[in-house]
C-alpha cells in the first residue's frame, strides 16, 4: 500500500477503509497549433480552469470518480469552445457524428457511443450505455434510438455545428486535408510553404480545439476516465476514432485512469490507454514512469497525448505533438493549467 493514503475512514460496506487522495485531470485536445492566438489561448485556459474546478469541488464533496468525470466532461461538452456536444469537428458532409466513452475502475465497468447526431450530451449516454444497457458500445441507430428510450435530451444537429467549424471545414476541404491539429496549409497555392515546414495560420476567428477527456480518483482510491469527441475535421461519414474505444482512448482500472487525445488511427495502434495500466500492472512502473514510456515507445511521433491518474492521487500527463490543452489538480495542493511543453 502506498504512504500517500492518510487517514481512515468507514467504507460504503461498513469495514474499515483507508481514505486515499483524491487528484484529477482534464484535457481539451492534443496537437495545438503553435501560432493559437494569445486570447485563444487565454480562452482556453480559463474553461479548463473552471471545468477543473467543478471536479475538485466534486471531489471534496466526496463524489465518486465516475459520476466527477461525466460531470467535468458534460461541461466541455456544453462549451462550444472544444471539440465535443456542440462545436464538434464536421465530417466531410458537414453534419456531426459525435463519439464518447467512459470507465470506473473500480468495478471494470464501461460505456461507449458512437455516430451520435442528435444527443446533447454523448458522454451520459455512454454512461446509461454503461448503467442501464446489457452492452458496452452501442453506434448509430441503435446509440440513437437507445438515448430516446432512455429519455436524453436531444436537439437537431445543426445545433452542433458552429460558424468556427463550419469554415475549418471549407479550408480543410480547400487543402485535401482530415485534421487533427488544425495546422493546414490553407491553399494548394500555400502546399509548398507546408512543405517547407512553414504551416500557415488559419485566420483568427476559425480556431478551434479538440477532444476532451477528464480522469479521476476520489477518497476512496477509485480511478474512472471519461472521453467525448467530434472526432476529426473532414473525416468520412462512419468513421470511428480512438475515443469511444476502451483501452486505445479511453481506460480504467484498479491502478489508473487514462484519457487520449490526438490523430486516433494512431492511438488505436498503440492501443494506449491500456498500455499504461498494463506498464502498471505487470512492469511495477510508477504512473508518471507508465505514461512516459507508453508515449516514448508505442506512439508515432507526434501524433498525440494523454491524462492520468493513479489510485494513489498522483497525477501524469505526456504528448508527442506541440502542445496539449490540461489542467490538472491533487489534494497535496498540485493545480496547474497549460498548453505547451
Ligand atoms: N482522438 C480524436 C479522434 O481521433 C481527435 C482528438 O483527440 O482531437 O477522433
Amino acid at each position: 500500500m502506498a504512504g500517500k493514503e492518510i487517514q481512515e475512514m468507514k467504507g460504503s460496506e461498513g469495514g474499515a477503509r483507508r481514505r486515499r487522495r483524491w487528484a484529477i485531470a482534464v484535457h481539451g485536445g492534443a496537437g495545438v497549433d503553435p501560432k493559437l492566438p494569445l486570447e485563444k489561448q487565454a480562452q482556453a485556459e480559463k474553461i479548463l480552469a473552471r471545468c477543473l474546478q467543478l471536479g475538485v469541488a466534486a471531489l471534496r464533496s466526496n463524489l465518486a470518480a465516475v459520476d466527477v468525470v461525466e460531470l467535468v466532461v458534460r461541461e466541455l461538452e456544453t462549451d462550444p469552445f472544444f471539440n465535443s456536444g456542440r462545436g464538434s469537428a464536421l465530417t466531410r458532409k458537414g453534419t456531426v457524428e459525435m463519439e464518447a466513452s467512459i470507465m470506473d475502475g473500480q468495478r471494470r465497468r464501461c460505456g461507449a457511443v458512437s455516430g451520435v447526431t442528435t444527443v446533447k450530451n454523448p458522454i451520459s449516454l455512454a454512461r446509461l450505455v454503461m448503467d442501464r444497457s446489457p452492452h458496452s458500445y452501442l453506434a448509430f441507430h441503435g446509440a440513437e434510438q437507445f438515448a430516446r428510450e432512455q429519455g436524453v435530451e436531444t436537439v437537431e444537429n445543426a445545433y452542433f455545428v458552429t460558424e468556427d467549424n463550419a469554415e475549418m471545414l471549407r479550408l480543410a476541404k480547400e487543402a485535401g486535408s482530415i485534421l487533427f491539429d488544425y495546422r493546414v496549409p490553407m491553399a494548394a497555392g500555400c502546399r509548398a510553404e507546408a512543405a517547407a515546414g512553414e504551416m500557415n495560420s488559419l485566420p483568427l476567428s476559425v480556431y478551434a480545439a479538440e477532444t476532451v477527456g477528464c480522469v479521476a480518483v476520489d477518497t476512496q482510491g477509485r480511478c474512472a476516465a471519461a472521453t467525448s469527441t467530434g472526432g476529426l475535421m473532414n473525416k468520412m461519414e462512419g468513421r470511428i476514432g480512438d475515443s469511444p474505444l476502451i483501452g486505445a482512448g479511453t481506460y480504467a482500472c484498479k491502478a489508473c485512469a487514462v484519457s487520449c487525445t490526438g490523430e486516433g488511427e494512431a492511438i488505436i495502434r498503440s492501443t494506449l490507454a491500456r498500455d499504461v495500466a498494463a506498464l502498471m500492472e505487470y512492469k511495477g512502473l510508477s504512473l508518471d514512469g507508465a505514461v512516459q514510456y507508453a508515449i516514448k515507445e508505442r506512439l508515432d511521433e507526434g501524433k498525440a497525448g494523454l491524462i492520468a491518474v493513479s489510485s494513489d492521487g498522483d497525477v501524469a500527463c505526456g504528448f508527442n505533438c506541440v502542445g496539449m490543452f490540461r489542467a490538472y489538480a491533487t489534494e497535496d495542493g498540485l493545480f496547474h493549467v497549460g498548453i505547451w511543453d
